[in-house]
């Protein structure tokens, strides 16, 4: 029983992936605070195997690409029926592909998502898929980074948990989640906690001053100064609303 609403009656933000790996799942979705939320049903899992979509005796799921080359393409006979039974589950939730040729995901992205009914995300294996797939149901393609995975299951994990963790009732106070990195378009200040030294190290002095508006400018402070230094881009784009 899957969709049940949660106590307060909302109904749970529903991830479900199509995969030939749904063993893969939900892995690290399973400990911790996702494990909770998902049993307090704030949100839901679901995987379909695409194989269960495969042509013939064997199931067939991939084959040649046109025009030659290395490797295996998943066939649009197989992904086209997979995605429209998966649309039938959730016909409100986006249809994303992972991708490496997608839109990158960012805090933004992840917001926008957390906010909308769920997601149905397709994994692929292999060289890809075909490109008729993308274009006949509209899959939005979404990057996790400019590198290349052997398949999308580890790209929809990470999709997934950026969004459960923003959505209502799953990270404690929602002040945590503010602060943090990406949130003003800065990346988060350094963190200490006890012991108040530790092997010749101290916590600033400031952090236990006990003077919240000196410890909230430094730091801003090093906020800043730590966007400077690593990601220059991230203080570029930030005459606009933070992604
Ligand atoms: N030949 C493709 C890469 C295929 S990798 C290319 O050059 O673009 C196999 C699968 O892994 C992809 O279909 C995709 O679902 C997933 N994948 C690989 N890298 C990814 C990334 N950076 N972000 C999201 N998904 C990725």
């Amino acid at each position: 029983m899957p969709h049940l609403p949660t106590s307060d009656g909302r109904q749970p933000w529903r991830a479900h992936v199509l995969t030939l790996f749904p063993e893969a799942f939900p892995g690290p979705l399973g400990v911790s605070l996702a494990a909770q939320a998902r049993n307090a049903r704030i949100w839901s899992l679901d995987t379909t195997q695409l194989r269960d979509f495969g042509l013939g005796k064997h199931r067939q799921v991939d084959d040649t690409p046109a025009g030659g080359g290395a490797g295996m393409v998943l066939r649009a006979d197989v992904l086209g029926p997979a995605l429209d039974h998966a649309q039938n589950l959730n016909p409100e939730a986006p249809l994303i592909y992972l991708s490496p040729r997608g839109t990158p995901l960012t805090q933004g992205l992840a917001r926008d998502l957390a906010q909308g009914p769920g997601v149905t995300l397709l994994a692929g294996r292999f060289e890809g898929i075909d490109e008729r797939v993308i274009a006949a149901k509209g899959l939005k393609e979404i990057s996790i980074g400019d590198y290349v995975l052997a398949g999308g299951e580890v790209a929809a994990m990470v999709l997934i948990e950026a969004c459960v963790r923003l959505l209502p009732g799953v990270v404690g106070t929602s002040e945590s989640l503010t602060t943090e990195s990406f949130e003003m378009g800065l990346l988060e200040y350094p963190q200490f906690t006890k012991p108040r030294d530790w092997d010749g190290r101290s916590i600033p002095d400031v952090l236990l001053s006990g003077d919240h508006k000196k410890i909230e400018t430094w730091r801003r402070e090093q906020s800043e100064r730590l966007t400077a230094d690593r990601r220059p881009d991230l203080l570029r784009s930030r005459g606009q609303k933070p992604t």
